[in-house]
């Protein structure tokens, strides 16, 4: 990886770099110069051959991700690199009062390009970190990324636990074995009941308890971007009858139980993701007021008798490309439309999408094309976000991919 390639970009492809979007997608290139392997060091150059920046080099439609503007060139990405943009992102954290918080311990260290490290994912479970890498360029750098967390965390990092396995491509593992754990031991929580140990640890999130598999669970184990949203259900949980759609680990459940919720309904189609529901409504002390469903959300919709005064729809990404994302749109449609029909007079509906290629707008009118077939009255109460420590490149705005709605139904 020590040889530099340098890639001249076509006569007008240099806009969006100059704009500081870090992707170089493989059509805006003229040509190459000198041996293009993955993961190499790449210089950005214009068709009139000024510098642009430097990232990392792989063979996909995306063929640079770069991570430095600045006339700064690089010999190498080395721990030194990683330390200081690990760093950076630490304090956003505790800018953001995340990092260092008393009843908050789980939080995104890293998001991508919202922290100006294209492809890479970092998530800290009281003191565990879980990376995720996105790009297969970056994959050679995985030791560096670890020894660059160790500087920053010092004696308060626990482990490094290597999750790519199940980002990266399964082509890429053919002739690799994904690391595992990098530093320290994996926490070992056993827990009645529950299939695993490795990786299960207990964390706090708003001064609730969560138990989280972070080797076996989806994702890096805990849906993070979540934990605003789950705190404003709690505002409006009291005496309620709730239902929480795609509920995954209880984090939406936990939130209204706690807050006085008058029932709790669980649903997913992931009888581990409800075990570990049923196991966080226990330790959160609340178990009582909660029943899980394993089953399909619309089915479960469709067939139920029960109206609810609350119900959460956050389903998985329907979109992950353009191409589908007219399906996509139409499947939020339906899956609105069922969830309104089930709604008390005057009771209210969160509704999420996290498909990038669905634009709030995009969400906003399928919504109302639902209210429009349920024949409900509904008004927007709350506009929502991901949150601070999923931070959007303003230059990068495929960064942003949350989105969610507070409706009143009349
Ligand atoms: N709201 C959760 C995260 C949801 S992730 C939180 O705050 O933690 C999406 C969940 O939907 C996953 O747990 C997955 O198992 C579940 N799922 C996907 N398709 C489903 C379907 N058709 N019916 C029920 N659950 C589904």
């Amino acid at each position: 990886m020590s040889q530099k390639l340098k890639v001249i970009l076509r006569s007008g492809k240099d806009d969006a770099v100059r704009r500081f979007h870090p992707w170089v997608f493989s059509g805006a290139i003229k040509k190459m110069i000198g041996p293009a392997a993955e993961g190499c060091i790449a210089e950005v150059f214009s068709n009139k051959d000024e510098y642009l920046g430097c990232g990392i080099y792989q063979d996909a439609t995306i063929a640079v991700r770069i991570l430095d503007f600045a006339p700064a060139r690089h010999e190498s990405f080395d721990s030194s690199f990683w330390k200081d943009r690990i760093e950076a992102a630490l304090k956003l954290r505790q800018k953001a009062n995340l990092a260092g918080n008393q009843d908050t311990n789980v939080f995104r260290l890293v998001h991508g390009e919202g922290d100006h490290l294209p492809g890479l994912i970092i998530d800290h479970y009281d003191g565990h970190l879980v990376v995720q890498v996105h790009a297969t360029g970056l994959y050679p750098y995985i030791d560096k990324i670890s020894e660059g967390i160790q500087k920053v965390y010092g004696k308060n990092l626990k482990s490094i636990y290597d999750k790519s396995r199940e980002t990266l491509p399964d082509t890429f593992w053919k002739d690799r074995e994904s690391r595992g754990f990098l530093f320290g031991e994996p926490a070992n929580t056993e827990i009645n009941g529950y299939e695993g140990r490795e990786g299960l640890l207990k964390v706090r999130e708003n001064g609730n308890d969560f138990l989280v598999d972070t080797a076996g669970g989806q994702k890096t184990g805990f849906f993070i971007d979540q934990r605003e949203n789950r705190f404003l259900l709690g505002r409006y949980s009291e005496g309620m009858k709730v239902l929480n759609t795609f509920s995954y680990s209880g984090g939406f459940s936990v939130y209204a139980l706690k807050a006085g919720a008058a029932s709790v309904d669980s649903v997913d189609s992931s009888k581990k993701a409800l075990k570990l529901s049923e196991i966080n409504s226990g330790i959160n002390g609340v178990s009582e007021r909660h029943t899980a469903h394993a089953g399909d959300v619309m089915e479960y919709l469709k067939n139920t008798r029960k109206d609810y005064d609350i119900i959460v729809l956050d389903p998985p990404a329907y979109a992950k490309h353009h191409n589908v994302r007219h399906k996509a749109v139409q499947g939020y449609k339906r899956l609105n439309l069922e969830a309104l029909k089930r709604i008390t007079g005057g009771g209210i509906l969160f509704t999420f999408s996290c498909s990038q290629v669905v634009d709030i707008k995009m969400f906003q009118s399928t919504v109302m094309a639902a209210a429009i077939l349920a024949g409900r009255r509904v008004r927007i109460l709350h506009q929502l976000s991901q949150p601070a420590d999923h931070p959007v490149n303003i230059f990068h705005p495929e960064g942003q991919y949350l989105k969610g709605l507070v409706l009143m139904v009349d």
